[in-house]
């Protein structure tokens, strides 16, 4: 069954609770890996459900509709999300299956296949489901042919819409929708809701660096990534390479099957940097808990300027970090920087 995530009680009662139910379009938002997706799920299963066992029940998970919604084929339901996420083997047959690049957008043309089921009575009942996401994925058109849809909606068809990044949305889709907001859960309900998936465990040395956002850390241990982080870990641990070195440790980081973008590498030196500043300033780490140990052989005597120095040289250099003309000597930049920010400091 889809099931919402127990640090989410709250916003499942702020819904069900009102005799009338959920509004007709709701706006989940907050941090990737959080589990607004998993409350979307279970929301749309929950509408869809012809017997829950209460108003504030989940989804009963044995009724004709829930069989349907969990075998991913309820009439009454529709995904919306970008063509570039669609899975091999998802995508439905009339879909272009040439080379051309998908898009990572949602087209006005799939807000349009909708007007069908949004305007003809639902299979099962009256109730039809759309889940949208993320919701800043879709383009202007798109998102202003879902707004003349969202202003009359017609009777028991609900809109969720599932959003990272609230602020790229259009302001008359927001006024549309009830908000909800998603935080990060409590590091301690984090790591228990890890350690109960299969490898979660094993994910848990991840949950630090994905911001505790406990879904990103099991994905990334479901991509095989532990390694490429812990690899990238190590190297910043080590003050006694050469800039060259280090930028070539880096590079064959980035190459390898499996290994780290670039941006993401940036992003991991920028969150270590981010924790040396704090762990100078208040003795704790953010994102590499457990790391105390070589975050003060590091510190110990730096400058604090250097290391806030090269973290907005950082800001900078992530931006370029998509397609840098030169890698190598893109990398080799960045790792003289680095070297030269926790080099101890000359007074
Ligand atoms: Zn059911």
């Amino acid at each position: 069954m889809n099931k919402r995530l127990d640090w989410h009680k709250s916003q499942w009662s702020r819904l069900w609770e009102p005799e009338a139910g959920p509004p007709h379009a709701m706006l989940l938002v907050g941090v990737k890996g959080v589990g607004k997706s998993l409350f979307a799920m279970a929301m749309a299963q929950r509408l869809l459900c012809e017997h829950p066992a209460s108003r504030l029940a989940d989804a009963c998970g044995d009724c004709p509709s829930c069989r349907l919604f969990q075998s991913g084929n309820h009439p009454d339901f529709r995904h919306v999300i970008p063509e570039a996420d669609i899975e091999e083997g998802e995508a439905d047959a009339s879909s272009d299956s040439s080379d051309k690049k998908k898009s990572n957008q949602i087209l006005i043309a799939q807000i349009r296949a909708l007007e069908d089921f949004v305007y003809i009575g639902g299979h099962r009942s009256n109730r039809r489901v759309i889940l949208i996401e993320p919701a800043e994925a879709m383009n202007v058109p798109a998102a202003n042919s879902l707004l003349k849809i969202l202003e009359e909606p017609p009777s028991g068809v609900y809109f969720i819409l599932v959003s990272n990044r609230q602020r790229s949305l259009l302001p008359t889709i927001k006024s549309r929708c009830r908000t909800l907001s998603f935080g990060r859960p409590d590091p301690a309900d984090a790591e228990a809701w890890l350690t109960r998936q299969e490898g979660g465990k094993k994910a848990l040395s991840l949950l630090g660096l994905m911001a505790g956002a406990p879904i990103v850390a099991l994905e990334e241990y479901e991509r095989g990534r532990i390694e490429a982080f812990e690899g990238v870990a190590l190297s910043l641990f080590d003050n006694s390479a050469d800039f060259m070195a280090l930028a070539g440790r880096w590079e064959s980081m980035v190459k390898k099957d499996g290994g780290l973008r670039m941006e993401e590498l940036i992003a991991t030196i920028q969150k270590w940097i981010f924790d040396l500043a704090n762990f100078k300033t208040t003795g704790r780490l953010r994102y590499f808990s457990g790391r105390e140990r070589q975050a003060e052989g590091l510190v110990a005597k730096t400058n604090i300027d250097a290391i806030l120095k090269y973290y907005n040289e950082l800001l900078r250099i992530r931006g370029l970090a998509g397609h840098p003309l030169n890698p190598k000597l893109f990398l080799e930049d960045v790792a003289a920087r680095y070297l030269r920010a926790i080099a101890p400091s000359q007074s």
